[in-house]
């Protein structure tokens, strides 16, 4: 089973990926984490990929679509794969058809805007945990500190409103002919990617049933 995850920054598609690929045996492909394992492995194309990034530059379509190529040829992508975060637009969509042949499903998880700013801006995070929170869905039980280890609750600079919105914005811009392109294609699925995150995991996989 071939499929490609779709959804804006916080629309919680990690999450889905992660219990899609536990559900059906496939892996789970990230291509943020697969440029950050190249680097740490200090492969050819990762030291390619730190030296363009250290220059401030972005990586380029053809290296990531070599690195996925790579990738889709391991031993844990034998019964398929879930492609996150990629593609991100036209050129790669196409690109991506080259790589791994027809994809299965195209699932689309949709939060508005509003929602997201909502669910990025009331997150905050312990500096010395890692413990997560959220103002309005999940607040400690004291205002500003930690549960379990009592430190100060930071927020990350990238979730303040401006920066959400700036990345929303983006996201609609280059995804939506992304979204097009499946559709035309006719293995887009569209899923609300709000509620309880069982329900939203069971509708999908009640739709995957069946797909080897
Ligand atoms: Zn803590």
């Amino acid at each position: 089973m071939k499929l490609v995850l779709i959804g804006c920054p916080g629309a919680g598609k990690g999450t889905q990926a992660k219990m899609l690929s536990k559900k059906f045996g496939i892996a789970h492909i990230s291509t943020g984490d697969l440029l950050r394992d190249q680097m740490k492995r200090g492969t050819e194309l990762g030291k390619k990929v730190s030296e363009i990034m250290n220059t401030g530059g972005l990586v380029s379509d053809d290296i990531v679509s070599a690195m996925l190529a790579e990738r889709i040829k391991e031993d844990d992508c034998k019964k398929g794969y879930i492609l996150d975060g990629y593609p991100r637009n036209v050129a790669q969509a196409e690109g991506l058809d080259d790589i791994t042949g027809p994809l299965d499903k195209v699932i689309c998880y949709e939060v508005a805007d509003d929602v997201i700013v909502d669910r990025m801006t009331g997150r905050r995070s312990c500096p010395e945990c890692g413990k997560m929170y959220h103002l309005t869905y999940n607040p400690p039980k004291t205002e500003g500190k930690c549960d379990d280890c009592g430190a100060e609750l930071i927020q990350r600079k990238d979730d303040n409103e401006e920066t959400v919105k700036n990345r929303l914005k983006v996201y609609h811009e280059t995804t939506a002919p992304v979204i097009d392109y499946y559709r035309n294609k006719g293995i887009l699925m569209t899923v609300s990617g709000v509620g309880d995150i069982e329900d939203i995991f069971n509708k999908v996989a009640s739709a995957l049933e069946g797909i080897n």
